[in-house]
């Protein structure tokens, strides 16, 4: 009976690391480490013959708000945009914090389009004045994309590589930009 007890435990413990090992601590969302799964998402889906879409958000000038407000409602600002990204992107899509003030988004049934809706519709919910507020302030928070969809096998470097230009070009061409990749753009 004891030893049964201990193994229960045990097994909560396990339980425990694994989430705490794929969970962003600043802002709850999946971390770097859980978006390995995308590979499964591509055996997965590709079998199918469907597409799937990478995207990669960086904040705007955020170092401005650090600058202006201080680190600690830096901290803030992205927890508020982290719980934005909950409500509207939903399962099966996947949400993680890649780094910093970036996240990398996986959308397992969508095409490129799809995409581009759903991050302008986020887009929208992002410039909502009541959204993020500093004492007496509105602060305004916006992102860029690049948006990558994938047909053929590839690895994840590769794929994040295209997002990665996609979202370049979207902060060279002014930032609160959506871009979707696509061939002959810049590299990085
Ligand atoms: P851009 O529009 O070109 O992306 O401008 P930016 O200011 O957002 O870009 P940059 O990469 O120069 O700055 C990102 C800033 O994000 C710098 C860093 O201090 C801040 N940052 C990264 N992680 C955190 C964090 O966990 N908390 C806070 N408060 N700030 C963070
Ligand atoms: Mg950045
Ligand atoms: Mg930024």
């Amino acid at each position: 009976k004891m030893l049964q007890d201990r193994n229960q435990e045990l097994e909560r413990l396990v339980e425990q690391v694994e989430k705490l090992s794929i969970t962003d601590p600043l802002t709850s969302l999946f971390n770097r480490r859980k978006m390995i799964e995308i590979k499964t998402a591509q055996n997965q889906f590709l079998v199918n013959e469907k597409t799937f879409t990478l995207a990669i958000l960086d904040l705007d000038h955020f170092k401005k708000i650090n600058d202006q407000y201080g680190h600690t409602f830096g901290d803030i600002a992205l927890q508020t945009f982290a719980n934005l990204l909950n409500r509207q992107i939903i399962s099966p899509n996947l949400v993680a914090r890649w780094g910093g003030e970036e996240f990398l988004l996986l959308f397992p049934l969508h095409n490129g389009q799809d995409t581009q809706r759903q991050l302008e519709a986020l887009q929208e919910a992002c410039s909502n004045d009541q959204l993020l507020r500093y004492r007496m302030d509105s602060v305004h928070l916006s992102f860029s994309a690049g948006i990558y969809e994938v047909e053929n096998y590839q690895n994840l470097e590769d794929m994040i590589k295209c997002a990665d230009q996609a979202l370049y070009e979207a902060k060279s061409l002014g930032r609160k930009q959506i871009i979707l990749y696509k061939e002959g753009l810049s590299v990085v």
